[in-house]
């Protein structure tokens, strides 16, 4: 099968030059695919799986989330609990010896783990807890690397009541305190390896009461307990806290792409949405070995990492390791990985360590790919397709919206470049800055109508900085912009604090660093603004060049002439800039903020989330 063409023309000029290519590209059951030489041979054959949301059109015209709530349990009087739907549940529907988690460290040693040991290792460290006076609400922290004992503690504290905190192991001191300050945690479970971090800044924080220590081998100090001492001592009989679906779940923090991060609360009542998204996007079923290659520390580690597809009775993988392309595939392979969860900048990594080494593995258990947290550039779509002989499905959600409420749906074709459409239960649109709805084509303020399961409920102590996200009555303002197509697919143009006026264009990022990654010298691309008194901002590009290519002033500017062939004439980039990287939160997200304050020798802001290993 054949790709549709992009669209000549940049899509930010006039509303006539953004239009979607007119031919949709592949399905996932398609049974057309050309495979490429030497991989996925017959995969479509192979996997003739039928969608889990067959039938979209159908669906999003019927579906209620009342609907959705037959699926999950409730105990007596309405109330409920998410980790019990992710693992008790499980229990009583006939999987317990199903494995649960494929848990594999940094040396590759693989750790099994069924729903019942996940259930009464959560149960012991959920009576440890209460044990040491934790009360419904108070919030819990969890700071480990992905280790068993990590899927352990955010069941445990969730099946108590408490509020789940999670934290990405490679968080610094300060990031570290910023966080537990702000959240007045009482308790964080830690190990040897991350406790330092945390000592340099313990007596910052009056009201942490316990630090929980995982494989602890030397002395402990006051106030210190060791895990497995906890868990010995502990009884694996335990009710889940029944709760009201409106009590917090957990708290998130954002990535700090734009800003400072924001503690987004989230409520029980989400596992209706995890469960229902996992089913539908991530397609997911009982039989399925689930790789979410994103850290619980983010939302999609959380959410799509444990709640989602266990709710679904799913295997789910986690590697501890870091990113590395050889053992990521060596990985998929060992497991018979099914369904891989990943990101833009983790699949442009992959996509430049190169053909031949996707084709030294066989890969043949993956059946639907996916990608959230960032633009997909169409280029690592269509590479996709090339050498995985599948589609990747691109998804959009924010840690404020708790689940995803736009998706290429398996059973729906796939734009590239796209985020897909709206779920049923859920209307993303385009509206001005006034809250009027906008035509297809028309640029806008990406929008929803409130009233989906894993709504934000507050911002952690900033109800100022909540209200702002429902400023006009009857939408939850994004800060995302974006524009609709005809058949009701949404574009993500950029950030709306990113986006770019130029002689009196708008210009998104995204589009031009799409065009930049399309030649195959440049492996990544940050775009932004820089005031110009004639234009008001030019376009400025920051690079990072392919494996093994040198820089010149020629290749500069065939880089430029290439990228003026694909977008509008005035969204070219007039200044390119080669760097060796790209400044990225620790999720992997560009960060253009900073770099248009390196540019501008303004000040940094809040740098916690920047990744400077
Ligand atoms: P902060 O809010 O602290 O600045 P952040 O917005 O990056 O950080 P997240 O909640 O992790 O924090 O990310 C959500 C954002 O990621 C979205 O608002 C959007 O800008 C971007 N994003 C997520 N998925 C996609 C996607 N599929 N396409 C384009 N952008 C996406
Ligand atoms: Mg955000």
């Amino acid at each position: 099968m054949k790709l549709a063409d992009q669209p000549k023309k940049g899509r930010q000029g006039t509303a006539a030059d953004r239009k979607a290519p007119a031919a949709t590209v592949f399905r996932a059951s398609g049974s057309s695919t050309s495979i490429p030489h030497g991989v996925r041979r017959e995969i479509i054959k192979k996997f003739p799986v039928k969608a889990n949301l067959e039938d979209y059109d159908a669906t999003y015209a019927t579906f209620t989330w009342e609907e959705a709530q037959k699926e999950i349990s409730y105990f007596a009087g309405g109330k409920m609990n998410a980790a019990y739907n992710a693992i008790d549940r499980q229990m009583h529907a006939g999987r317990r010896n199903k494995v649960a988690l494929y848990c594999v460290d940094a040396e590759n040693r693989l750790e099994l783990f069924t729903f019942q040991d996940i259930y009464y290792l959560s149960n012991r460290l959920g009576n440890a807890l209460k044990s040491l006076g934790v009360q419904k609400g108070d919030r819990v922290f969890v700071f480990m690397p992905r280790i068993p004992e990590l899927y352990v503690s955010t069941v445990a504290i969730a099946k108590i009541g408490a509020v789940v905190g999670p934290l990405f192991s490679a968080f610094g001191p300060d990031a570290l305190r910023d966080r537990l300050q702000d959240s007045e945690a009482k308790i964080i479970i830690t190990t040897p390896e991350l406790k330092p971090k945390l000592d340099e800044i313990r007596d910052q924080l009056p009201d942490l009461e316990y630090v929980i220590v995982a494989r602890n081998e030397g002395k402990l100090k006051r106030g210190e307990l060791s895990y497995e001492e906890l868990m010995v001592g502990a009884s694996e009989q335990l009710t889940p806290a029944h709760m009201d679906p409106e009590d917090p779940l957990y708290l998130l923090y954002t990535s700090g792409t734009t800003g400072k991060p924001k503690g987004v609360v989230h409520v029980h009542n989400d596992i209706i949405g995890h469960h229902m998204t996992s089913k539908w996007v991530l397609d997911l079923r009982e039989d399925d070995v689930y790789w979410c290659t994103a850290d619980p520390g983010w939302v999609t580690g959380t959410v799509y990492g444990i709640f989602g597809p266990w709710s679904n009775g799913a295997s789910i993988v986690t590697y501890e390791g870091r990113f590395d392309a050889r053992s990521w595939y060596q990985l998929i392979d060992r497991l018979h990985v099914t369904v891989w969860y990943t990101a833009p900048t983790a699949l442009r990594m992959l996509m430049k360590a190169g053909d031949e080494l996707v084709y030294e593995h066989s890969l043949d258990s993956l059946r639907h790919v996916l990608s959230v947290g960032e633009p997909l550039n169409p280029e690592v779509v269509r590479w996709g397709m090339k050498v995985y002989g599948l589609p990747i499905h691109d998804n959009w959600w924010q840690t404020e919206t708790g689940m995803m409420l736009v998706a290429n749906l398996p059973g729906l074709p796939i734009k590239p470049g796209s985020m897909g459409k709206s779920l049923p239960g859920v209307y993303a649109t385009v509206v001005d800055d006034d809250g009027n709805e906008l035509g297809p084509g028309q640029l806008g303020r990406l929008v929803v109508r409130p009233g989906w399961p894993a709504q934000l409920r507050q911002v952690w102590r900033n109800e100022e900085k909540f209200k702002e996200y429902f400023r006009i009555p009857g939408w939850y303002f994004s800060g995302d912009n974006a524009w609709r197509d005809e058949e009701g697919y949404l574009w993500f143009v950029g950030r709306a604090d990113d986006v770019i006026n130029t002689a009196g264009h708008r210009v998104g990022p995204f589009e031009v660093e799409s065009a930049l990654v399309e030649h195959p010298a440049v492996a990544e691309a940050g775009v932004i603004g820089k005031p110009d008194e004639e234009r008001g901002e030019i376009i400025k590009a920051f690079i990072v060049l392919a494996n093994g290519v040198e820089s010149s002033d020629d290749l500069l500017d065939e880089i430029r002439e290439f990228t003026k062939r694909q977008l509008a004439a005035h969204a070219y980039p007039r200044e390119i800039e080669v760097r060796d990287a790209l400044p990225k939160t620790r999720s992997g997200k560009i960060m253009r903020r900073l770099l248009k304050a390196w540019e501008l020798g303004l000040p940094a802001g809040d740098t916690s989330s920047l990744d400077d290993d």
